[in-house]
């Protein structure tokens, strides 16, 4: 229900955190963290916001070190609000993050798909089934010449999917970028100086900037720590709309 990622020059841990916070009032079941930080590390708790705390302090901040991270905060739609159906959901090597808003229509179909390529599920979600074919695309496993380009392999896969989503993405090989896409579903960009946000809100990155950036339907945009890039779904950019928020916190 809530979404934030974060790639600049503070801990993403702090800010994903922060922003979560800002992102509770539109209530949630679950919430989880990723970050890239030589490896990828992934957290993930039913229950409020303090249960994930609790145990990221547990962990330690060491392993949550990176500059890199998304964040979620999950109402359920596909599988109970368990602390194996929270987000952010992998793919079986924990190379790709991904947090999702919204349903996934044909969850189901792509499901079977991987099952017969020999994929197993680690959850009952929609949200599982593009973190797996995201990792494929990336790999070059599936069809299409997406390998090796993050963008693109989520462009593809977000061309496949019905349904309202917002997809919020971390690759272990490219741990200074996140991409981020949209269908019927929310995501603003906040444009820092040297950091970049993506939210569903702008709640959850005004304490950092107020340069915010719209992005319509079917589109899907690359951040990184200077900047950002819209694209359409199959990869033409797109000049999009900057604004300013004025309100208070
Ligand atoms: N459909 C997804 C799930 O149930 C995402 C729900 C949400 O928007 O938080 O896990």
């Amino acid at each position: 229900c809530g979404i934030v990622g974060y790639v600049g020059h503070q801990q993403a841990r702090d800010v994903v955190l922060a922003g979560l916070r800002r992102l509770e009032y539109r209530g949630y079941d679950s919430a989880g963290i990723a970050v890239v930080d030589g490896g990828l590390a992934v957290e993930r708790k039913a229950g409020p916001l303090r249960n994930l705390e609790a145990r990221l302090d547990e962990v330690g901040r060491e392993k949550f070190g990176g500059n890199t991270g998304i964040g979620h905060t999950r109402w359920a739609t596909h599988g109970a609000p368990t602390d194996r159906n929270a987000h952010p959901h992998t793919d079986a090597a924990g190379r790709v993050a991904v947090v999702h808003n919204g349903i996934i229509e044909n969850f189901a179909q792509l499901r079977a798909e991987l099952e017969t390529a020999g994929v197993e599920m680690a959850s009952d979600t929609d949200t599982e089934t593009t973190a797996h074919l995201i990792a494929r695309a990336y790999l070059g496993v599936d069809e299409g010449g997406t390998k090796g380009d993050l963008p693109e392999s989520v462009r593809a896969v977000s061309r496949r999917l019905e349904g309202a989503f917002t997809l919020v993405v971390t690759h272990l090989d490219e741990p200074d970028v996140i991409v981020a896409a949209r269908r019927s579903s929310p995501l603003v960009v906040g444009v820092g100086e040297g950091e970049t946000f993506v939210a569903s809100d702008v709640a959850a990155f005004i304490e950092h900037t107020r340069n915010a950036v719209e992005l319509g339907q079917d589109q899907a945009v690359v951040i990184t720590r200077d900047g950002y890039q819209v694209t359409d779904f199959h990869g033409t950019e797109i000049t999009a709309k900057t604004f300013r928020v004025d309100w208070d916190l």
